[in-house]
C-alpha cells in the first residue's frame, strides 16, 4: 500500500469522534515501534505481531504515565476500571518503584510480569485491536492493517491461542508504518495529550507540561548512568569529545521521540550544546556505528551493576528499521550546528543488504 494513503487512513480512524480510552493510541504507538524494530526485508512483506510483544510495548508506554501528576493519578479512560493502567500499577508495585522500565520489571519480578502481560493481551484483543479499524459511527470494520475478524469483546485466551496469539499485518503495512513513524508518532502524542486533558477536568490550560509527563523522560532515572558512564568511557561528550560538566545531559542516540529505547546501548554522555542542538533529529550514520561498537563487555557489566539492560539487539534492530526506511539524501545531524545527507551506499553491517 502507498505509505501516504496508509497514513491518511490511520489518521482518519483516529481523527473523528471522542475516544473513551487512550488504548487505541497506545496500540498504534506500539505497532509503530514494533514495525521499526522488525522491519521486513521487502517492502511488500506481511509481518506477524505476537500479542505478548505488543502488550509489552503498550505497558512500556504507560509505565511512566501512571506516576502521579500534580498529586493526581491521571485518568486515561472514561470507564471506572482501566485494565491496562491497573496492570501497569500492579507491576510497578511488585517490581519496586525505581524500575525504570518494563524491561527492568521483567527481570525483577518475572511472575508478576507474566501476569500483567496476560491481562494486557486479553484487554488489547477485547478492546482496541478489534475497534481500531472501525471508522467512528460505522458498525463495520475496514481491516486495512490486519485481519480482525476473529477478535471481539468477549474473546478468550484459548481462542487467541488458536490464532497463534498474534495478529498479522497485511502486505506493505509494516514497511509503510515504519516509514511513517516519524510523522505519525508526534500526531499520536498530540491526540493523546488532548484526550488526557479531556478526561481530567482539573487540568486546565494553566497546568504545566502534561505532554512532558506523558512522553518526556524521567531525568532523575537517567542520572543513574552518568557516573558509571564517565568511569567507563571517560567524561567526554560522545559527539564532539568536549569535557562534560558535572550535571551533563544523557542523550539517546536513536531519538527518544522516535523510538523510546532506554537501554544502555542507546545512551551516551553529551555536552549541553550537542544535546540541545541534536534534540529529536536523526543522527548521522557514523554515530550509530560508533555507539553500536562500544565495548559490549563493559556495557554488560554496567547492566548487571545498575540492573539496567543494554538492549543492544533492540538498538541494532531499531537502527536498521529507521535507516533502511529513509529516502536517500535525507538530512541527518552530524554534530553541533551541522548536518549531512544520509549516504548508505556503503551500508554498515547492522543495516543489512
Ligand atoms: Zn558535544
Amino acid at each position: 500500500m502507498d505509505p501516504l494513503l496508509l497514513g491518511q487512513r490511520v489518521i482518519a480512524i483516529l481523527e473523528t469522534g471522542l475516544r473513551t480510552a487512550t488504548y487505541k493510541l497506545a496500540t498504534l504507538m506500539a505497532l509503530l515501534e514494533h514495525c521499526i524494530e522488525n522491519l521486513p526485508d521487502r517492502p511488500d512483506e506481511m509481518l506477524k505481531v505476537p500479542l505478548s510483544e505488543l502488550a509489552h510495548r503498550v505497558l512500556d508506554v504507560y509505565w511512566h504515565q501512571v506516576r502521579p501528576f500534580d498529586g493526581h493519578e491521571l485518568r486515561q479512560s472514561t470507564q471506572p476500571r482501566a485494565r491496562i493502567l491497573i496492570a501497569a500499577n500492579a507491576l510497578r508495585a511488585a517490581s519496586g518503584r525505581l524500575a525504570g522500565s518494563v524491561y527492568v520489571a521483567r527481570l525483577r519480578a518475572p511472575a508478576d510480569y507474566a501476569k500483567a502481560i496476560n491481562e494486557v493481551v486479553l484487554c488489547l484483543a477485547q478492546q482496541p485491536l478489534h475497534r481500531l479499524q472501525r471508522l467512528p459511527g460505522s458498525s463495520t470494520s475496514d481491516p486495512f492493517l490486519y485481519d480482525d475478524s476473529f477478535l471481539h469483546d468477549h474473546i478468550t485466551r484459548s481462542t487467541l491461542r488458536e490464532h497463534d496469539d498474534a495478529i498479522e499485518l497485511k502486505p506493505g503495512v509494516a514497511y509503510g508504518l515504519a516509514r511513517l513513524a516519524g510523522l505519525l508518532k508526534p500526531a499520536l502524542e498530540i491526540m493523546w495529550v488532548e484526550d488526557v486533558r479531556r478526561m481530567n477536568k482539573f487540568l486546565d490550560a494553566e497546568v504545566p507540561d502534561v505532554a512532558g509527563h506523558l512522553f518526556g523522560r524521567e531525568r532523575t532515572t537517567l542520572a543513574a548512568v552518568r557516573e558509571p558512564f564517565k568511569e567507563a568511557f571517560g567524561p567526554h561528550c560522545f559527539y564532539c569529545g568536549a569535557h562534560v560538566s558535572a550535571n551533563n545531559p544523557i542523550d539517546h542516540v536513536l531519538p527518544w521521540s522516535l523510538v523510546g529505547i532506554d537501554g544502555l546501548s542507546n545512551l551516551v554522555l553529551a555536552c549541553t550544546p550537542c544535546n540541545s542542538d541534536k534534540s529529536g533529529a536523526l543522527p548521522a550514520v557514523r554515530f550509530v556505528d560508533q555507539v553500536l561498537q562500544r565495548d559490549r563487555e563493559t556495557l554488560e557489566q554496567l547492566a548487571v551493576a545498575l540492573q539496567w539492560p543494554t538492549q543492544h539487539d533492540r538498538v541494532a534492530a531499531a537502527a536498521r528499521g529507521i535507516y533502511r526506511g529513509q529516502p536517500a539524501g535525507v538530512l541527518t545531524w552530524s554534530g553541533f550546528k551541522s548536518v549531512e545527507r544520509l549516504d548508505i551506499s556503503f551500508p554498515p553491517p547492522w543495516i543489512g543488504s
